[in-house]
């Protein structure tokens, strides 16, 4: 697989192995972006800016032809992704349908120039202007839609972009650029990959004016120190820990799927999955029990068996995390109800585990897990159940559950992140904006509000 730089499709002089974690094999190899790499890349983005900023129309178009590519080229793409990230084919396909489907709403986005009305001026009006070239990094479990979800908005605004995934996943977004070359103009969109290093190359590079990030917190506050000398503008969506609160009208066999499924989705991999469960203490072992049976027939395996349901989770340094996170809570006398185990003797497959009786300071409830593992927290009263989801700096997500949407609304509005969902959870659409509360983030993705992120207000008045 080789880089998108300038246009042109770059080998570079090294490579790294990318292995897929179904089976641990080496399934390709990425090139190493240099700094000379790099240096093109980003000379090559502020050169096309010229042009790029100033036609929204062939901008919008240039959207539109985006996702007729990746619907075209969906299957072959999705087949990659499920090798290198694990996802099930059905996912994989639907997170490049997802792909198409932002391009196509971004695409359509409005976001017009305002006039101000002022005494003895002839015009005052706010523009959005682009900001230039934007470094876009993003981490391993959605390694397309991630990206798309900064390029879109990036290029609608005028602006040009560097974007480097994950040293875990760089080949299907590799493959998306290759595939985008012919629709996207020379140089508006370069992807370079390599390790961690690239990234903090990227966030201090002179020529960057923006830089959007998605990953961990830890490597969000040092994308935001390495941003501050500089004063590039920055966009992080960073890890979460999100609470799901059931109230004590909640119905366990009505919901306990739904609250299964948005907790172990990729595996458990995704920003805003469920990751700590508060349920009344009166429901408490009806709820255990729900989930245990639901974590008990779920299929566990390769992504390409098209009867799987859950994949491996992606990477050697999760597997091990996840695994430490299931024995941390053995050892503080919690109980690991159901999976827990490895699963087979190759690949990095871990049975979904569902854990009891666990403290709070158990590090599968205080920190993000980020895998296939959910904690079941027993709550008496619903204040200290609230109280309890918003101890810590997490604040992306959370949801409540309850058969009266107005109380549990009322109760949503207590919780300290950026997106609270009633009755639902993960429910993510191109419309609404998602960012992080505390260490979740600064800033937003999606919508017109993600837009103008990308973008600087200026105003123009004339006399
Ligand atoms: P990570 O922070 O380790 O890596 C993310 C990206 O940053 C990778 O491309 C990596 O190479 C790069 N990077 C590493 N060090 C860097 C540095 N010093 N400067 C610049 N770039 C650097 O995260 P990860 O393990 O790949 O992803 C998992 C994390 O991502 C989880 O915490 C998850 O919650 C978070 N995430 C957040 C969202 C969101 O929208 N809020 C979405 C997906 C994932």
């Amino acid at each position: 697989m080789r880089m998108l730089i300038d246009g042109e499709l770059v080998s570079g002089t090294d490579s790294f192995d990318v292995l897929n974690p179904a089976d641990e094999t080496v399934l390709g190899s990425a090139p190493e972006c240099s700094q000379a790499n790099l240096d093109r890349a980003v000379h090559a983005a502020q050169e096309a800016f010229r042009g790029w900023r100033r036609n929204i129309e062939k901008r919008r178009d240039v959207l539109r032809r985006a996702a007729v590519v990746l619907r075209e080229n969906a299957d072959p793409l999705a087949r990659l992704l499920t090798q290198e990230q694990g996802k099930p084919l059905a996912k994989a396909r639907g997170e490049i349908g997802g792909s198409a489907r932002w391009f196509e709403y971004t695409a359509e986005l409005e976001y017009s120039s305002q006039a101000i009305e002022v005494a003895g001026q002839r015009s005052v009006t706010v523009h959005h202007r682009p900001l230039g070239v934007v470094a876009a990094i993003i981490p391993w479990n959605y390694p397309v839609i991630t990206a798309v979800w900064k390029i879109a908005p990036a290029l609608l605004a005028g602006n040009t972009v560097v974007l480097k995934p994950s040293p875990f996943t760089p080949l299907a977004t590799l493959k998306m650029a290759e595939l985008l070359n012919d629709v996207i103009p020379r140089g508006v969109l370069n992807v370079v990959s390599g390790g961690d290093e690239l990234g903090a190359r990227m966030t201090s590079h002179p020529g960057v004016r923006k830089i959007a990030f998605t990953g961990s917190i830890s490597t969000g506050k040092a994308v935001a120190a390495a941003a501050a000398p500089d004063l590039k503008r920055i966009t992080l969506e960073l890890g979460g820990n999100d609470p799901a609160i059931v109230l004590p009208d909640a119905v366990p066999e009505a919901i306990t799927e739904h609250l299964f499924r948005a907790a172990f989705e990729n595996s458990g991999q995704v920003c805003v999955a469920i990751k700590r469960v508060y349920v009344p203490e009166q429901l408490y072992n009806r709820f255990a029990e729900e989930f245990a049976r639901f974590a008990g027939t779920v299929k566990l395996g390769n992504g390409l068996d098209e009867s799987s349901e859950l994949g491996p989770v992606n990477n050697d340094r999760q597997f091990e995390r996840v695994l430490d996170l299931i024995g941390d809570v053995r050892e503080r006398g919690g109980r690991i109800a159901v999976g827990g185990a490895r699963h087979g003797e190759q690949g990095y497959f871990i049975e979904p585990a569902i854990a009891t009786d666990v403290p709070d300071d158990a590090r599968l409830v205080s920190e993000e897990q980020f895998g296939p593992a959910l904690p079941l927290l027993s709550y008496r009263d619903v204040d200290e159940a609230v109280d309890r989801a918003n101890a810590g700096m997490f604040g992306l997500a959370a949801s409540v559950w309850g058969e009266d949407t107005q109380r549990a609304s009322e109760i949503g509005g207590e919780l300290e992140c950026g997106t609270v969902w009633v009755n639902q959870h993960l429910n993510i659409v191109p419309q609404v904006p998602m960012g992080g509360w505390k260490w979740s983030g600064i800033g937003v993705e999606n919508g017109i509000w993600g837009l103008l992120q990308f973008t600087q207000m200026q105003v123009v008045e004339v006399a």
